[in-house]
């Protein structure tokens, strides 16, 4: 081998060794671009880590003291009940007490229960009252016929029939025969029973409605000054007493004093007194 063919040999050696260690070079290279950027994965991942621990830590905080507050409140409560088990320690010698107040309920029930019943039997009572007191109320006012008959003449001017000139006619003529019971027309007491000028035997009764009425011409008087009547009740008979052309019963309503016209009062109950 020449001299030129061993220098050839030595620079291909040396040739394939440097290529060799630009091959390990660029290898290396590699490896270590690989290891950066796996140790950038890693920070990464080690701050997102980081991060989340830190939430989670300021979770935690916040828990623990929403359970400290927590814990504290029921710690108050428990000092509230303690304290209300303290006060209601001594209920025991205020037993009497209650005991008393108790009776005493029962007691007030019983008197308001027993001031209802009465207030209840008042009412009652005030009731029946009222109704009675109606009831006199209308008996007191005269109603009806004082007697059966007709009535012939009315109230207001007219031609008397005895001195045959025109005259007021202060009451209403009720033509019957001789004898005819005549009733009161209301309940009240006799003002008068006895002879009165041409009105001749008459009967007058005094109402407590404040009303009066007379009954003239009378045959016969069956009741005395003083008397208290019921309507309905006999208190004479028709007659011709006094100036009268013929039997009949001559009646009269007053008020305050002055006769008033009868014929509304006839008519008040539908039917004469007569009949009851
Ligand atoms: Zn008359």
């Amino acid at each position: 081998m020449n001299t030129t063919t061993k220098f050839r040999t030595r620079c291909l050696v040396l040739l394939v060794l440097f290529l060799s260690l630009v091959g390990m070079e660029l290898q290396q290279q590699q490896t270590i671009a690989q290891f950066e950027q796996r140790n950038q994965q890693l920070e990464l991942s080690l701050r997102q880590e980081r991060e989340q621990l830190h939430n989670v830590s300021k979770m935690a905080e916040e828990q623990t003291r929403e359970l400290w507050a927590e814990v504290e409140k029921h710690q108050l409560d428990l000092v509230a009940v303690g304290r209300l088990l303290q006060q209601s320690r001594p209920l025991a010698p205020q037993r009497p007490l209650l005991a008393a107040r108790s009776g005493r309920r029962q007691h007030l029930r019983q008197s308001f229960l027993e001031l209802r019943r009465l207030v209840d039997s008042q009412q009652s009572e005030l009731g029946q009252l009222s109704e009675a007191a109606q009831e006199l109320f209308r008996r007191s006012i005269p109603s009806g016929s004082p007697c059966a008959g007709e009535m012939t003449s009315g109230f207001g001017c007219r031609v008397h029939p005895i001195y045959g000139i025109g005259k007021f006619h202060q009451g209403c003529d009720f033509t019957a025969p001789y004898s005819t019971k005549i009733f009161a027309t209301a309940d009240g007491v006799v003002l008068r029973s006895d002879w009165l000028g041409g009105y001749g035997q008459v009967v007058e009764l005094q109402h407590p409605s404040g009303l009066c009425t007379l009954y003239a011409h009378c045959e016969v008087l069956k009741v005395t000054k003083g008397q208290k009547i019921k309507k309905g009740q006999w208190i004479a008979n028709v007659g011709q007493t006094g100036l009268a052309s013929g039997p009949h019963c001559h009646y009269e309503v007053h008020r305050d004093g002055k006769q008033i016209d009868p014929k509304p009062f006839l008519a008040s109950n539908g039917r004469p007194t007569a009949s009851l």
